[in-house]
């Protein structure tokens, strides 16, 4: 069997609105605006047909063994040489092998067509078994044209070939005429055109049909054995006419794509059949024909390996990437249509020396580097001596192919003063996986899209045009990998390996689900057991977890281990060091509920909640904290409860064993330090078979475990830096939980240990958690025992001896009045005194007199709200009022003006 083996295509990134056509020349041609439609594709500056030709075949020869080609021909009617074999440039830029034949179609637009019949006709008669036929064009045209809006840049390619054939060639076609429907003559830059009419009527409308019809008859096939039918014709209308002509429904026509880039000439048809390969399934029949002075028509039939082909960018990824751009100025810059000052640096020497593109055409055209053979060091260029300082071998590498190597962005620049058709110029060294280096410069890129660690690949462009002497230098530069940006930010786990606990439903399933689509490699633990744990368990929740990860495309193991034993625990451990060799996350998550209130809670039911939740987290943890000490890095997540953290009614075993699970976090968080091991516990709401019945239905419903993952797989992640914290999570909600260490007071001394009267005295002191905060570990806590911090406060019993107490204060309060300052003032001062020693007292000020009355005043003029303690000091000058007030320890209510009084009303110090 022969036919087509693959197919790739190339459409550049750069996309022109037609619209932004029309509104800079529509003043002119008010007529295009008839076509103006979409966007078509644009070349980038260092575009041409050779370079799109490269970008479609690469595409064409991913998953294949480029080294079995024996043919390429290239099909374009814009080759940039019109005497150097533009179809070597091509083979030189793949590398392919040496003893291949190589040929260039030319001079009409079924050219691509045509190489395809010749290719696929020496196949089947020659020695030559696998050719690739790329067809690609770059046309010009003037400004303000239809055929500037018809016309898009692009390139198709196709393998074909007499093994592993996708669409199995079952015959062709050709008619040809000599028919001008336009023309180029040799030394022009653009196309003459003859009147539409005639090139529609007597063109396309009769020829097209002429050569479908002539094959159909030849294979004795009627328009029903097409499923897909590929002709180009940018005349919309004529388009749908040959259709109906040919009696093919509309649902069989392939589209002519010009909303999306535009006719592109001699890859047109080409470009049309990768798009129908793109959406064929087998047995699928198309039948493509390619116009231009007469028409070839090919009918191919698909087979069941299109399925089998490796994933491709085509037509679907070419449009994924594209950027449309509304800048017609730049589109006149970009094909030189315009001439804009360029400045001396471009006046620099740029001839090619033959002799060393000769010597280095591997390197300069093949992007081939060295490999040491010896060390192993991946190095571009190549050199004599291995660029490795530990091996330094000499003669000692072997050719190695950079172009398709994943590499990242090491340093970048944007030089403005550099020489650029699109400013700044882009450069920078980019670093190969797996070694080896390179100054690029950057391409198909805007200087705010490059970042380091930014993945490139490489892409074969025109470096400088030599236009004095009519030569064009081409080379490798990096171009962004298209939506790497976008994935850049996200926390990812590529290379990490995770194992959740009771993945097998509820919340670590989704957890499970969440880490495998980005990246982890997942260990799914479920007994598969009832709520309450009791039964055998089975199987089946972790293997339906394990098949929904496969299913979208990731990688995970199924455990069906208890936790709640130690064997279980090392052998779920054991999963994952077998399955993927070494373990970076756990998520102890696995849980069971056996509620009751406590004098029903017999031992069984407290012991089963424990055996799961608690010593379940140790066994599992202990033989994964030793893999990740052993690797330098872990991340553990524990599942604690607001029932362990807060208390609930008849789950005294639940929260007992979720709160002793913050205790072991405590401490594992210290142990784990050194090894980047960073534990968290997160205390989940979500609805969930253990929270059906609990939770009002309302809030089951709104409370989807999607929730609560986000959270967790940051804990799991690299860019986590937290240790030992808490955090709440459930329908959207975030917060942390601490166990806080309140001020408090030092009583009693050394020798003397103080009496409970004293607690009792100072009991809103040592109660207070008035600048509460966290504490680091146990040694911490016992450090602040022995040397308590100054917090200021005194033992209230001392305080009521040793200086004025508050009562005493408001007894003095009259003798302490300055009744000369009191002239005109009309004031209720209420004190309202916290603590042991306060209590409520209002000051009336009237008439230059005052009065104290203990209790609260009914329309007090301001309200002065402090703690015991600071009114003290407050009033014995020991606390500065503004300092109080803006501090917090005082407040004022009412109005605060008139408390301003307060300091010249009484002169008690
Ligand atoms: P779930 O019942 O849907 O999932 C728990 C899973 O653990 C089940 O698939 C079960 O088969 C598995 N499991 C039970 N015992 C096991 C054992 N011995 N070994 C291995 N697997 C076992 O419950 P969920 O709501 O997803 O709960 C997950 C975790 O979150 C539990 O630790 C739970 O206590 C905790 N939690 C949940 C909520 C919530 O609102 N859902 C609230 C607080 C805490």
């Amino acid at each position: 069997m022969i036919g087509i083996t693959s197919y790739g295509a190339y459409i550049p990134r750069l996309r022109l609105d037609r619209m932004a056509i029309f509104q800079a020349m529509g003043w002119f041609a008010p007529a295009i605006m008839m076509v103006a439609q979409g966007h078509r594709s644009m070349c980038n500056w260092d575009e041409d047909s050779i370079t799109m030709a490269v970008a479609a075949s690469r595409d064409s020869l991913c998953g294949t063994d480029k080294k079995k080609l024996d043919g390429l021909f290239l099909a374009s009617t814009t080759l940039p040489f019109a005497d150097r074999q533009n179809a070597g440039i091509v083979s030189a830029a793949l590398n392919l092998k040496e003893n291949i034949l190589t040929s260039d179609f030319t001079s009409s637009q079924k050219a691509g067509t045509s190489a395809l019949v010749a290719a696929l006709e020496a196949v089947r008669g020659s020695g030559l078994k696998n050719i690739l036929v790329t067809a690609t064009d770059r046309r010009e045209t003037k400004t303000a044209y239809f055929y500037e809006m018809w016309f898009g840049d692009g390139a198709a390619s196709v393998a074909v070939g007499d093994k592993d054939v996708i669409a199995e060639f079952k015959g062709s076609y050709s008619v040809s005429y000599d028919f001008v429907d336009h023309y180029r003559g040799s030394s022009k830059k653009y196309d003459y055109v003859w009147e539409e009419r005639w090139v529609r009527d007597e063109g396309y409308s009769k020829i097209i049909p002429e050569a479908i019809n002539g094959l159909m008859k030849k294979l004795g096939i009627t328009i029903d054995q097409v499923d897909k039918l590929v002709f180009p014709c940018f005349f919309k209308a004529e388009h749908s006419n040959i259709a109906k002509k040919l009696k093919a429904s509309p649902d069989k026509v392939v589209s002519t794509m010009h909303e999306t880039c535009g006719d592109t000439g001699a890859a047109h048809s080409l470009l049309m059949l990768v798009s129908a390969l793109e959406n064929a399934k087998p047995k699928d029949r198309i039948l493509v024909a390619g116009f231009g002075q007469g028409c070839d028509a090919l009918y191919f039939e698909v087979t069941e390996n299109i399925t089998k082909l490796a994933r491709r960018n085509g037509v679907k990824g070419s449009d994924k990437n594209k950027k449309v751009i509304d800048n017609y100025m730049k589109w006149l810059k970009f094909r030189d249509i315009i001439q804009t000052e360029m400045g001396i640096r471009a006046e620099a020497p740029t001839q090619t020396a033959m002799t060393a593109l000769w010597r280095k055409r591997k390197m300069l055209l093949g992007m081939v580097g060295g490999k040491c053979e010896k060390c192993g060091t991946a190095q571009f260029p190549k050199m004599d001596i291995c660029v490795n300082p530990a091996c330094g071998a000499v003669k000692s590498q072997i050719e190695y192919e950079f172009a398709d190597v994943p590499a990242k962005i090491k340093t970048f620049t944007g030089d403005l003063l550099a020489v650029s058709v699109d400013p700044p110029h882009k450069y920078g060294m980019v670093q190969f996986e797996g070694g080896g280096r390179f100054m690029a410069d950057f391409t198909d890129c805007d200087f705010e899209d490059l970042k380091v660690g930014l993945p490139v690949q490489l892409v074969f462009r025109k470096r400088v045009e030599d236009k004095e002497r009519g030569f064009i230098n081409y080379f490798w530069k990096a171009m962004p990998v298209p939506g790497a940006a976008e994935e850049m930010g996200k926390v990812r786990f590529d290379g990490r390996v995770a194992i959740i606990t009771g993945a097998g439903a509820g919340l670590g399933r989704v957890y499970a689900l969440e880490l495998a689509k980005r990246g982890a490699k997942i260990v799914v633990n479920d007994l598969g057991g009832s709520r309450d744990g009791s039964g055998t368990g089975s199987s089946s929740a972790a293997d339906r977890v394990v098949d929904e990860i496969k299913a979208a495309g990731g990688e995970a193991v199924a455990n069906y281990d208890n936790v709640a034993t130690p064997e279980g625990g090392e052998r779920i451990v054991k999963t994952a060091l077998d399955a993927f060799g070494k373990v970076d996350i756990l998520i102890n998550n696995a849980g069971i509920l056996r509620d009751k209130s406590f004098l029903k809670m017999e031992p069984e039911n407290w012991k089963a909640v424990m055996d799961v939740h608690l010593t379940g987290a140790y066994n599992v943890t202990r033989p994964a904290f030793k893999a990740m000490r052993d690797n330098g890095f872990g991340r553990i997540v524990m599942t604690t409860s607001a029932a362990g953290l807060y208390g609930n009614f008849g789950q005294t075993n639940y929260s007992a064993a979720k709160m002793a699970l913050v205790g072991l976090m405590n401490t594992l968080k210290l142990e784990g330090k050194k090894y980047d091991i960073k534990v968290n516990t997160i205390a989940p709401l979500a609805a969930s078979r253990l929270t059906e019945d609990v939770m009002p239905p309302e809030i089951f419903e709104k409370s989807k475990p999607e929730f609560v993952a986000p959270m967790v797989v940051y804990l799991c992640s690299e860019e986590c830096r937290e240790s030992g914290a808490i955090f709440n999570s459930g329908m959207g909600y975030y917060n942390r939980a601490a166990i806080l260490t309140g001020p408090g007071i030092k009583l009693g001394d050394a020798g003397k240990p103080p009496t409970p009267e004293q607690i009792s005295e100072n009991w809103n002191s040592i109660n207070s958690m008035e600048g509460a905060k966290e504490t680091e570990d146990a040694n911490s806590a016992i450090f602040e025992l022995i040397a308590p911090p100054d917090t200021g406060k005194k033992d209230a019993g001392e305080q009521k001896g040793a200086g004025p107490d508050v009562k005493g204060i408001f007894g003095k309060m009259t003798e302490a009045f300055n009744a000369s300052a009191a002239k005109d003032v009309d004031a209720v001062f209420q004190y309202v005194i916290s603590g042991s020693g306060g209590g409520n007292w209002y000051v009336t000020v009237k008439d230059s007199k005052c009065t104290v009355t203990e209790g609260m005043a009914e329309k007090p003029t301001c309200t002065l709200k402090i703690s015991d303690g600071d009114f003290v000091e407050l009033i014995t000058g020991k606390l500065n009022p503004m300092q109080a007030f803006t501090s917090g320890k005082l407040k004022i209510e009412g109005d605060i003006m008139k408390s301003q009084l307060i300091g010249k009303l009484f002169k008690l110090n």
